[in-house]
């Protein structure tokens, strides 16, 4: 039911004079106009809408516009926020932004770096999409795209499954997938773009596609890697993997011993199996160095990774355990909507150079910091070919380094930010910069050459052919050509 439906007209025209400045809103003759939107138009939205609709004047405004990284780059104030529970509200919406020039973002799980699911316009909020089903004979998952990384992850693991998603259980798993999506199971198993069977999406002209390798192929290849740009995904449809019991957990060190763990973790990853993946987190503070760590294969094999993790250095603590799978999904915590930021570097080798400037850089590091190197590119996910999908970051021994910050006084924003982005500056590769759609801390001149690579003059083609207006943009963007 939409939020308002209760509401009589006179509230209504109350609620919306309300609004007067922030939106733009003007009155003739008793007709209410957002950004000359009449509120007959927006009347029909609210009753179209099952999920229903947040003006500014609601009282869950101030929750519905805030995304995890909140800081004073990624705030917004939305005009709207279309709370979708179905396809439909998702194509009402779509239509309606397109109609009355409404900038959109859309929202899965709301921890883009960019703070891309907010906007100053239209945000469609998917988390009203929230069933799943698993066919445990097929190994398939077919997923709606409002859901959580880690509820899908719980409901797969009931089967004895996993789902190849990323490391974090409050990610969005189709917004996650839509950028590549890499995890604890990436060595085995590759991306989990690479795992996308089939999707249902949504195009800027309020189309409802089924995409998969016999409709629709050109958008399946695109939606794998860059498929924030071609449509709302709504629910997509995934294989999903056996795992027996996997060997997880952190391991913590004191700040001083950054260098012999950091030296560790580089050569046990540069020929680690495809079963293990580990990232290491360096912070100034009182947590110290931590390496998280999962692996998926033979237990004899996990003991020696680990027994070398142990004797590396003393460790302060140690919470590595044998368990499933899914325990994974409740490891990290999920953290809520905050004030924070972050920087990133893909870097193709974990080089002297680069572990030189880490560790100077973490010798100054205010205390509020953490720096992570995750997602040592490796086994699976680098035998694909760089162009048998969009994306196309598949290189043995890369590595992606993000530089993260928060706070609680507002007033250290800026002071925060700027060493973030100091110490992204002097990690950045002299020339030839590669970067991660998932991990797009940046925008600007060639970052949508740096993201796709080769393959984006083929997403140019296939962004003039669903997308030629750019309705969808709040993403590591493909930009169409000019019409003629
Ligand atoms: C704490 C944390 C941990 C992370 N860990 C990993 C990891 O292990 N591996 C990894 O690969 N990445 C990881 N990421 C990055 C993450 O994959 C990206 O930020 C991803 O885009 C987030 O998706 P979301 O739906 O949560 O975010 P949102 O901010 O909602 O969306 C991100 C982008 O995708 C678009 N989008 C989202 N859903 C849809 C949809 N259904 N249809 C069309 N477009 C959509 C949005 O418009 C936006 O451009 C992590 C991020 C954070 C903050």
């Amino acid at each position: 039911m939409s939020v308002h439906t209760h509401q009589n007209r006179r509230q209504f025209i109350k609620r919306t004079l309300a609004t007067t400045g922030t939106l733009g809103l003007t009155t003739a003759s008793g007709q209410m106009e957002i950004r000359n939107i009449d509120s007959d138009a927006l009347k029909n939205l609210r009753t179209r809408l099952k999920g229903g609709l947040i003006l500014p004047t609601d009282s869950g405004y101030e929750a519905a516009r805030r995304v995890y990284y909140w800081n004073p780059d990624t705030e917004r104030r939305p005009a709207l926020v279309a709370r979708c529970a179905h396809a439909d509200d998702v194509r009402y919406a779509v239509e309606f932004a397109r109609k009355y020039g409404l900038e959109v973002a859309v929202r899965g799980g709301g921890h883009s770096y960019m703070g891309w699911s907010t906007s100053n316009g239209l945000v469609i909020d998917l988390a009203g999409l929230n069933r799943a089903e698993i066919d445990p004979n097929q190994r398939t998952g077919r997923i709606d795209a409002g859901l959580s990384s880690g509820e899908v992850m719980r409901l797969a693991g009931r089967y004895g499954f996993a789902p190849i998603l990323g490391q974090c259980p409050a990610v969005g798993p189709a917004g996650l997938m839509l950028g590549g999506g890499l995890g604890w199971l990436s060595g085995l198993h590759g991306a989990a773009c690479d795992n996308l069977l089939s999707a249902r999406i949504v195009t800027a002209d309020g189309r409802i596609l089924t995409v998969d390798a016999e409709r629709n192929p050109d958008l399946l290849w695109a939606l794998r890697g860059a498929g924030a740009n071609f449509g709302v995904t709504t629910s997509f449809e995934c294989r999903l993997h056996s795992v027996g019991l996997v060997t997880f957990g952190d391991i913590y060190y004191p700040p001083k011993e950054a260098r012999p763990v950091l030296r560790l973790f580089r050569d046990l990853m540069a020929e680690a199996p495809d079963s293990f993946q580990a990232t290491l987190n360096l912070t100034a503070g009182e947590r110290g160095v931590f390496v998280r760590l999962c692996h998926a294969g033979e237990r004899t094999e996990a003991e020696r990774l680990l027994l070398a993790f142990r004797t590396v250095a003393t460790p302060a603590r140690d919470t590595v355990r044998l368990g499933e799978f899914a325990q994974l999904a409740g490891g990290v915590p999920a953290g809520g909507p905050g004030s924070r930021s972050v920087a990133t570097v893909y870097r193709d080798e974990l080089s002297d150079e680069v572990m030189d400037t880490v560790l100077s850089r973490l010798s100054q590091a205010p205390a509020e910091t953490v720096i992570g190197i995750n997602h040592y590119m490796h086994g699976q996910v680098c035998r694909v070919t760089s162009d048998s999908t969009a994306f196309p970051l598949r290189q043995s021994g890369g590595i992606h380094i993000q530089i993260i910050v928060a706070w609680r006084d507002s007033a250290e924003a800026r002071r925060l930010m700027l060493w973030a982005e100091e110490t992204r500056r002097l990690l950045r590769p002299s020339s030839g910069e590669r970067i991660y759609a998932n991990y797009q801390s940046h925008a600007g001149k060639g970052a949508s050459e740096a993201v796709f690579g080769s393959n984006l003059s083929r997403l140019v083609d296939l962004k003039n052919k669903y997308d030629p207006t750019n309705l969808f943009r709040r993403n590591s963007n493909v930009e169409p050509r000019p019409l003629k």
